[in-house]
């Protein structure tokens, strides 16, 4: 893996990072404030081909990859338009089809996620297992007369389910109901008959809502499956390493984005003799996040690299090793950069303080910092599990 970014990355983060600065963080707040998803900058980045970066050249992507994909969320994030269904809709829902979906699936779907018409979500959360998704009991069942699958059960958490087109859905056969999980994936269609959503009261700041979701006896025709109902694990994490990487481009995007506003404060503000940048108290924490947020990019490079290399198991300890690093780093870098704001880091004028709450999210999801430290804990180190 080189260690210097290529040419053509650095090109792609000079131009998305113009595309991003071209709509600011004004637009994305008004957005925000007026309940919508930032469809034009969506639309625009996907026109670019910056959308579907990673998925296939015969399906109207762009051939590259996680690295490429990831770049792309980064500088959009770090110009202060996180767009956060690219975690989920080219990201995990693409690289599944791209990977094991079939030739219909594919060509319904994958042109469709590139040029941005359509988007997907991805749901696999259940208010019962929580971090531990080998507990879900969200089942899939054959009716025998028509081959359709019949798909029951409860989802939470699921973002942007009001505004994609359908729901990839991770679910389990009836008759693999118990034991380890050997889950199954399921696009469910926005208004499919059954599938209920109720929007979750979140004190986030963001465009994309949450939805808990209620799945009795979705019908959905055999197609509905996506892959193979025997793949198991191997299959989802297909989908959800991407998801730990790009969760780290989210991270480390947002924490540029609060590092520089900050920054940019403390070279100004002066109530002594010398701007408050001068003082290593306020100098110190910005370097310490400028470094972490480096590092952590470093590893998600990594993970991103493992990936597009078909590496799907060293990825998966990177993946989450960077997802850590990151979401570790972003709370740092927003937290110092409220307090380097002072009372200004609290207004809404400034726009930083719901920046606490969002970089909180990339410590929580997918996965939890516990959980990747239970990861490393036992599947690097070796040590024995508590639970
Ligand atoms: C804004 C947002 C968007 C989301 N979007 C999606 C989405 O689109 N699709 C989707 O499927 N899900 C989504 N999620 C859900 C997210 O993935 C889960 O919240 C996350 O996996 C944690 O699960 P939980 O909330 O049930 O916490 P729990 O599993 O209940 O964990 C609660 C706490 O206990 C700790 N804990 C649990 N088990 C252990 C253990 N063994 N050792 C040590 N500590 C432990 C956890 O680290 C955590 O701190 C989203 C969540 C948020 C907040």
């Amino acid at each position: 893996m080189p260690v210097i970014e290529s040419e053509e990355h650095k090109a792609l983060r000079t131009a998305v990072s113009a595309l991003g600065h071209k709509y600011g963080r004004a637009y994305f707040t008004r957005t925000v404030e007026e309940g919508r998803p930032a469809t034009e900058l969506w639309a625009e980045a996907a026109k670019l081909g910056y959308l579907g970066v990673n998925l296939p050249e015969e399906h109207g992507g762009g051939g590259g990859g996680i690295s490429e994909l990831s770049i792309v969320l980064e500088e959009l994030g770090a110009a202060g338009c996180p767009l956060l269904l690219m975690v989920v809709s080219p990201a995990i829902c693409g690289t599944v089809i791209a990977r094991f979906g079939t030739e219909d699936q594919k060509r319904t779907w994958l042109p469709a996620l590139a040029d941005g018409t359509r988007t997907m979500a991805f749901g696999i959360t259940e208010p019962d297992a929580g971090s531990n998704s080998h507990r879900i009991t969200t089942t899939a069942r054959r009716d025998p007369a028509t081959g359709d699958w019949l798909l029951t059960g409860r989802k939470v958490f699921v973002s942007g389910v009001d505004i994609a087109d359908a729901t990839l859905i991770v679910g389990r056969t009836e008759d693999a109901r118990t034991g380890r999980l050997k889950p199954c994936l399921f696009i469910v269609p926005r208004d499919t008959p059954g599938f209920e959503r109720r929007k979750i009261d979140m004190e986030l700041n963001a465009a994309e809502k949450q939805f808990e979701l209620v799945l009795d006896d979705v019908r959905l025709p055999a197609d509905a499956l996506v892959g193979d109902e025997d793949a198991g694990l191997l299959q989802l994490f297909a989908g959800l390493n991407p998801e730990r990487i790009m969760t780290a481009a989210f991270a480390i995007g947002m924490g540029r984005f609060a590092l520089a506003r900050a920054v940019e404060y403390a070279r100004d503000r002066t109530v002594w003799k010398a701007p408050i940048g001068s003082h290593q108290a306020i100098a110190h924490p910005l370097a310490q996040a400028h470094i972490d947020l480096e590092l952590a990019r470093l590893m998600m490079q990594k993970a991103a690299h493992l990936y597009d290399a078909g590496d799907d198991i060293g990825a998966g300890e990177a993946a989450n090793m960077a997802k850590y690093a990151a979401a570790e780093a972003c709370v740092k870098a927003v937290d110092q950069a409220v307090h380097t704001l002072g009372g200004n880091g609290l207004t809404r004028e400034f726009g930083l303080a719901s920046l606490i709450t969002a970089a909180r999210v990339s410590r929580i999801a997918p996965v939890s910092r516990e959980m990747i430290l239970n990861y490393v804990s036992h599947q690097t180190l070796g040590l024995p599990k508590s639970y």
